[in-house]
């Protein structure tokens, strides 16, 4: 029973990570998000419903277009199979040890909220990656659904208060504004500002430290790895949205475990 709900999720996680290529593409594009066909970006040939099982047709395919024989981006696979990975993750995290017999209708929320907001996380990975800058749509709708989340969720579960989680917003992202103004936006862009504050909002207090945290470790150690390979210098800019989201998915299913080695280590 177990292996049905990992497998039906994982599968689902895929076609959401398939939607999340369109809605990158489509928000570059400025078309609009939920009307009209997917196409090839090249030749603009409209897809098919087989051209657009996620993972299983890039594999048949062989990485090129149908039509066209363009080579397809490795965008489109890897953001299918690291959205399937999360849901995977965020199952096992609110249902794992309970068997799948506790189905509360708080779990149930907090499940499908994780599942929104990572998908939100991973849509601003990507366009950040590719395109050096968050986009507002994305980054408001994210702020306003945690908010309507927070005031459901934190109410009612045992836990912190939404105002706690309010004021790690306001910390994290005072954090990033202190930066961007000391810096003159050099060292961080204003998206990264407003990325803080859906950050904090979402994993609230201490969990956003592990996040801010493992952020600037995992950038200090790829930008050292990018200057050795000489693929960057120090004057590069380099989008710090993916460390970011990096660091709130190690705070989110690992934070409290990474609190609890550090809390140990110290004493
Ligand atoms: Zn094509």
């Amino acid at each position: 029973m177990n292996l049905i709900f990992y497998l039906i999720t994982f599968i689902f996680g895929t076609c959401i990570g398939s939607f999340l290529n369109c809605l990158i593409y489509r928000l570059n594009s400025k078309q609009s998000f939920l009307r009209g066909r997917s196409f090839c970006p090249h030749c603009k040939h409209e897809l098919s419903l087989f051209d657009l099982i996620p993972i299983f047709s890039f594999i048949v395919l062989k990485g090129k277009c149908r039509y066209c024989g363009k080579k397809i981006s490795w965008q489109y696979p890897l953001v299918e199979i690291a959205t399937g990975g999360l849901f995977l993750l965020i199952l096992n995290l609110q249902f794992g040890g309970s068997q799948f017999s506790i189905f509360s209708l708080l779990t149930s929320i907090r499940f499908f909220y994780l599942l929104i907001a990572s998908s939100l996380f991973v849509l601003v990975f990507v366009y950040d990656l590719k395109h050096y800058i968050i986009p507002d749509k994305v980054i408001y709708s994210a702020i306003g659904i945690t908010f309507f989340y927070q005031l459901i969720y934190s109410f009612q579960a045992v836990g912190p208060s939404f105002w706690s989680f309010l004021l790690s917003a306001f910390g994290a992202a005072g954090f990033f504004f202190l930066i961007w103004l000391i810096s003159k936006g050099k060292w961080m862009g204003f998206g990264d500002v407003k990325l803080g504050f859906f950050i904090g909002f979402f994993l609230g207090w201490p969990n956003v430290l592990v996040a801010l945290f493992s952020a600037f470790f995992i950038g200090a150690i790829i930008g050292i790895g990018l200057i050795a390979l000489g693929k960057k210098t120090l004057k590069s800019q380099v989008p710090f949205a993916p460390f970011l989201i990096m660091g709130t998915f190690i705070a989110l299913f690992w934070g409290q475990n990474l609190i609890n080695w550090y809390v140990n280590f110290i004493i």
